[in-house]
């Protein structure tokens, strides 16, 4: 089965999503409106700047439609701002920020400090096999708190110059929606987005049953 995975068009590395999930076996359909959105199977969230992005979420009249969507069990993968926009709650955010839920986690924005906005590091990935992830971070949140169901896929390594950020939760999966601080489009790597194909894939074959 070849799932059509949407990547929410409205900000972001959309191109680089597509070009992934294209290589992982989808078929891609950008989504900017609410009629895009019901012709997909599950959908990309990129990176960005979730403050702006929940605007234009609003503004497109796509909040709550997509929350609805969640609810119901489509599956998410939200990288950086798109993981910020699935969390339950968002610190140092704006007091305005919507959250989309999904996931049952407390992420903090920009969470990484200054000295350190962007950083790259080799990652143990839980989900899929082979040598450790190599991780983009751009001004990227860090998850703070973990609901019951929700499954750690990646820390960042304990080292010295890790500092603070040593061991902070990095990826995670609740069921259908899948998170990562980082920018899994921007490596060539398209072991996440196959994770994500493969997820899309379970969740349709289940609702084939149901029928
Ligand atoms: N710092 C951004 C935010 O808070 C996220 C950055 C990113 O997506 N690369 O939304």
């Amino acid at each position: 089965m070849r799932p059509v995975v949407g990547v929410l068009a409205l900000q972001g590395d959309v191109r680089e999503h597509a070009a992934m999930l294209e290589q992982a076996g989808a078929r891609v359909l950008p989504v900017r409106r609410l009629s895009e959105l019901s012709e997909v199977d599950g959908l990309v969230l990129p990176g960005g700047e979730s403050t702006t992005m929940s605007r234009l979420l609003e503004s497109f009249e796509l909040l709550e439609p997509l929350r609805v969507r969640i609810a119901d069990g489509m599956p998410a993968f939200g990288s950086c701002a798109g993981m910020i926009l699935l969390a339950r709650q968002a610190l140092d955010g704006r007091p305005d920020q919507q959250q989309l839920g999904g996931l049952d986690i407390v992420v903090r924005r920009n969470a990484f400090g200054r000295q350190v906005d962007s950083f790259e590091e080799d990652l143990e990935f839980t989900g899929f096999d082979g040598p450790p992830l190599h991780a983009v971070f751009i001004r990227a949140p860090w998850v703070e708190k973990v609901g019951d169901g929700v499954e750690v896929l990646a820390r960042v390594p304990d080292s010295q110059a890790a500092g603070d950020a040593a061991d902070r939760i990095v990826a995670v999966r609740q069921g259908a929606v899948l998170a990562t601080a980082f920018h899994p489009e921007l490596t060539g790597d398209e072991r996440v987005h196959r994770l994500f194909v493969d997820m899309v894939r379970e969740a349709g074959s289940q609702t084939m049953e149901e029928r």
